[in-house]
Formats: C-alpha cells, structure tokens, sequence
C-alpha cells in the first residue's frame, strides 16, 4: 500500500450506503478536545455532543472503533502507556455516563516511516474491522482532519467532517469535494442515523 498516492482521483461516496455495522471515529478533536501531543489524563475533555452521540450508535446497535493517529510516540514526546493513560480516562468517563466503544487502534509511527496504518492509510480502519468482525466496507468515518475523510473515501464509505478540533480548517476542502461536514459528532451521528433510516426505508424487505 501507497501512502504517496492520495491524488485527487478519490472522491466522497455519495451513493447510499452498504450496511453500516461500524463508526470509525477519531480521538483528538472528534471524540474528545483537541490538545497537541496530548498526554496528560488530566487534559482529557469530552465534547458536549460525545455522550450523546455513543447513546445515538448504541441505539441503532452500531459498534464503534476509536481510530487516532499517534505520531507522539514515534517521535518520543510520550510512551504507548502515556497514551493508554489518556485512553483509560477518557473511557472512564464514558463508562460513568454508561457508554462505551468497542476498540481503541492507533498508529505510534511518524509520517517519515511511511507505514500503512497512518491515516489517511486505510490500515488501522481494516485491522479495527477485522478485529471486530466486520467488512470495512460496513463502515462509516467521523473525523476532524482532512485524513480521516480521506481514509474513508479511499475505502469507499461515508465520512463526516466535524467542525470541532481541526475541522474548520478543512470544511471547505470537504465541501468542495462534494463531502458532508457537520458542526460536531453528535450531529455526525444524526446524519448517520439518517443515512440508516433511508436505506432501510428503499429496503423493506432487509
Ligand atoms: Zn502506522
């Protein structure tokens, strides 16, 4: 797999979804407050729309995979259990308000090492459905960076850009490709919960 080649022959799917199984979502500014190199529990701050939005996944019986890019760690600003620390406080607060997520992939590489699994690489959403028993092609992305988007429509699945985080720096770019941007993930998960109901409305008999 190529990671030079995301030319501009990708384009957002705009045809209704396959079945969707499972959310790809990102962390930092999706999931949680964007803070560079995060690596203090302490800093971990959830959306307004977080909780809400996994009570939304749960209740169309979606699973959810937490997708992040780590670079921090290839580059030695913080170790896998820095991170681990900030993945067990933000799934603390998630299970105190009795919700949860199914996985956490990330990739630890810099961009220098041109591995598979950075995205916009498809390879940590292909090992996150693999290892929850999904086709990746039942997936759908929400992200805040131009590379989650990109990563989805590589696979060829929806993808959400949410104006938190980095987001408003690519809403454009998204827009512009035809993508859908919205202003964070609970409205994301709305979309998605729209994107479910059409489908199955054009197939009673699913
Ligand atoms: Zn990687």
């Amino acid at each position: 797999m190529s990671h030079e080649n995301f030319s501009h022959n990708e384009s957002p799917t705009n045809h209704l979804p396959k079945r969707i199984a499972l959310v790809l979502v990102d962390r930092d500014g999706t999931l949680i407050e964007r803070v560079d190199y995060l690596s203090d529990p302490n800093q971990v701050k959830l959306f307004p729309g977080t909780i809400p939005s996994l009570r939304t996944f749960a209740k169309l019986g979606l699973r959810v995979a937490v997708i992040t890019n780590q670079s921090g760690i290839g580059r030695g600003l913080y170790s896998d259990s820095d991170m681990n620390a900030v993945n067990d406080r933000m799934l603390a607060l998630f299970q105190a308000e009795g919700v949860g997520v199914d996985g956490i992939f990330y990739c630890p590489h810099t961009p220098d090492e041109h591995c598979s699994c950075r995205k916009p690489g498809t390879g940590l959403a292909q090992n996150a459905a693999d290892q929850l028993g999904f086709d990746v092609e039942h997936t759908v992305v929400i992200g805040d960076n131009i590379s989650d988007i990109e990563m989805g429509w590589q696979i060829g699945v929806p993808s959400i850009l949410v104006q938190t985080g980095l987001g408003n720096e690519f809403k454009d770019q998204v827009k512009l490709a035809g993508g859908i941007v919205v202003a964070d993930i609970l409205q994301a998960a709305l979309q998605i919960e729209k994107m479910i109901t059409s489908t199955s409305m054009e197939s009673p008999d699913a």
